[in-house]
């Protein structure tokens, strides 16, 4: 069975040489994680299924970063009970998905993930007639086989992925040498590189995401077929390449992330027309600036917005779409609403962001003009728009990407800043080279702007 299962995990015969798959047992005393540092509701839930006679481990993750010195972010219980045994021990859960179920236990606000122990899928599974094992590139469309504690190890992405930690003994169980590759700081697929990337391609992703984020160095057999196979994320489910985006673009190491994505080739086609945007430099250093920016927030544990983030990753090509609209004499606030049409209709043309994300993304996008508008009431109203502080942060990274005047996001601070007579007294001021402006008519999208605001008073 063992032997059937490493020649399937591993691509090759058993004449082969056999990966090292061997039960190490790691005592408290050498790894140094305790069950104090564990969640009190993943360590409950635990310790409720031992007690009921079922095996349960914390894996993953939260193993992998306890290990590394760092706050796990979720936990995941691994379990040899199957869900409806799981559900019937705890109250307050239920059983998700349809294929392979998992339960979700509540406590308090969070949820943890119990897991029964999977296996690797065949042929001979009872579904394979109504589903293949494998798409023609390789991936598994089927993985909704339970299996021992072992073949769970062993269809997970990485070793140190792949750590179990019992949290009564305060042992880790390490089937595939990942405590090791921890302790070296460095990230090894398991199984056949190439193999593994193919059965599920969000793995490529995830390897430069971990790494960035862990600061691991990717093994070069593992590295290797990254750049080669970056098509096959074309054929990933739009919703789980989306989530992955989200994940990684939340890390709070998102611009790492995106540099590492670039240098291996695998940002294109992760969101229609971000790697024309990297393409350009005033978009790179927009979405340079943006992205470390949203690090620091996260870093610092402030809220950060995915409609935020998704419209600054999108700004470069509404921006042109709308200067081109503009130089072929089209009025300035209806290109600009036709240009951020074309961009989001591009989006779901490939399900790339969910619809959901749009109205934050248009009312962004869309106030942007109305900060140059420095006259009048204008100024007051925008302050009252409730969307009002993301564009105006949207507003400085423009401004200090270069792409509109330092001067506008000025004014707007001090607009702020200021208390009622201070404001009343900028406005009256006429502001600097509106006049020179007025003469030129220049169109570019920020001057354009300029002029919207004087054609409409
Ligand atoms: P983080 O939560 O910090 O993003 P994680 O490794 O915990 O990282 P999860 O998505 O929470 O990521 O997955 C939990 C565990 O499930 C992983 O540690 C890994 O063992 C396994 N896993 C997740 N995604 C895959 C995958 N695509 N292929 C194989 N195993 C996976
Ligand atoms: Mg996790």
């Amino acid at each position: 069975m063992i032997r059937k299962l490493l020649d399937k995990v591993f691509g090759r015969n058993s004449s082969a040489s056999e990966p090292a798959v061997k039960l190490t047992v790691i005592p408290g005393k050498r790894h140094g994680v305790r069950r104090n540092q564990i969640n009190p509701c993943a360590l409950k839930i635990t310790q409720q299924l031992q007690s009921a006679g079922f095996a349960a481990y914390i894996v993953g993750g939260a193993v992998r970063d306890l290990l590394l010195g760092l706050i796990p972010k979720d936990y995941d219980v691994a379990t040899n009970a199957t869900p409806e045994e799981v559900h019937k021990l705890f109250r307050r859960s239920r059983i998700i998905g349809r294929r392979f179920r998992l339960v979700h236990v509540m406590c308090g606000a969070e949820t943890v993930e119990v897991s029964t122990f999977r296996g690797p899928s065949s042929d001979d599974d009872e579904d394979s007639i109504a589903v293949p094992l494998t798409d023609q590139h390789g991936r598994l469309l089927r993985d909704n086989v339970f299996g021992t504690q072992e073949e769970d190890a062993l269809r997970r992405d990485f070793t140190i992925n792949a750590l179990y930690f019992d949290p009564v003994k305060e042992e880790i169980l390490d089937y595939l040498n990942g405590f090791k590759d921890i302790n070296a700081k460095e990230m090894r697929i398991i199984g056949a590189p190439e193999q593994r990337y193919r059965e599920d391609p969000v793995r490529l992703l995830r390897a430069v995401r971990l790494a960035a984020k862990l600061g691991l160095q990717i093994e070069n057999e593992t590295a290797k077929p990254i750049g080669d196979l970056a098509p096959l994320l074309q054929n990933v489910p739009p919703s789980r390449l989306f989530d992955e985006m989200l994940k990684l673009l939340l890390s709070g190491h998102a611009l790492s992330c995106l540099v590492e994505l670039r240098a291996r080739g695998l940002h294109h086609g992760l969101l229609p027309m971000l790697d024309i945007i990297l393409e350009q430099p005033l978009g790179e250093r927009f979405i340079t600036i943006a992205l470390k920016n949203t690090d620091d927030r996260i870093r610092q544990d402030k809220p950060v917005s995915p409609g935020f983030l998704f419209a600054i990753l999108l700004w470069h090509e509404v921006l042109s779409g709308w200067n081109s609209r503009l130089s072929a004499g089209e009025k300035p606030m209806p290109a600009l609403f036709t240009a951020m049409d074309q961009v989001l209709a591009e989006q779901h043309k490939k399900l790339a962001i969910p619809r959901r994300f749009d109205a934050v993304m248009q009312e962004i996008w869309s106030m942007q003009p109305r900060f140059e508008a420095r006259t009048g009431r204008k100024p007051f109203r925008l302050l009252t728009h409730p969307r009002f502080r993301a564009a105006y942060d949207f507003l400085q990274l423009r401004c200090e990407s270069g792409e509109l005047a330092m001067e506008v996001g000025l004014w707007w601070k001090n607009f702020i800043a200021g208390d009622p007579g201070e404001r009343e007294k900028m406005l009256t001021a006429p502001s600097p080279g509106k006049k020179k402006r007025r003469r030129r008519r220049k169109k570019t999208a920020s001057a354009a702007a300029e002029t919207t605001n004087q054609e409409t008073g």
